[in-house]
């Protein structure tokens, strides 16, 4: 993975107390990971970075919204985005070690990346389910297609409907109810 120089922290230079950094990715960050399945976005990062001459504190502070696809209608639908995060950065570690919120770095470390984070706190933000009308932005699934859909699902199980409640799937939960 190609570090994005502009997601270094360089520490080495710091005094010790509060530093406030501000750190923006947009479409270009996520395209570097094919597998977030990320449309569009940009997520605005702040970091409060504590620096003593110990360790390092990191909190995180991040909004922004990204574009996904939805898994029930196939359509893109803004999902809000919104995670804080914090992790302690040992500076007199022995060697390189990330054990969840806890970074080591050995004593001759000068800086961090902090891209691979952000994407990963970004994602484990996002919700599980991809579909427009969970994603709390108060978009609708495309109508259009779901009648599309329900009409090819009602055709692959040729069971022609006659209202609304004929789709197999609930009849099917209904006769379990029943048997019980
Ligand atoms: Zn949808």
């Amino acid at each position: 993975m190609e570090r994005d120089r502009n997601l270094v922290v360089k520490f080495s230079g710091l005094k010790d107390g509060l530093h406030q950094l501000e750190f923006a990715v947009d479409i270009k960050f996520f395209e570097s990971y094919p597998q977030s399945e990320i449309c569009d976005g940009s997520v605005l990062v702040l970091l409060n970075l504590t620096k003593s001459p110990q360790m390092l504190v990191l909190e995180f502070n991040a909004t922004g919204a990204v574009t996904l696809e939805c898994d029930r209608c196939i359509g893109q639908f803004q999902c809000p985005v919104k995670w804080e995060r914090k992790m302690v950065v040992n500076l007199h570690a022995d060697e390189f070690a990330d054990d969840d919120d806890l970074i080591s770095l050995p004593e001759s470390a000068v800086d961090l990346y902090i891209g691979q984070y952000i994407y990963e706190f970004t994602m484990l933000s996002l919700p599980a389910r991809k579909v427009c009308d969970e994603a709390g932005s108060g978009q609708q699934c495309d109508p259009e297609v779901i009648e599309k859909l329900v009409q090819v699902e009602h055709k692959q199980e040729e069971n022609p409907s006659d209202d609304g409640e004929s789709d197999p799937r609930w009849q099917a939960l209904k006769n379990i109810k029943f048997e019980n």
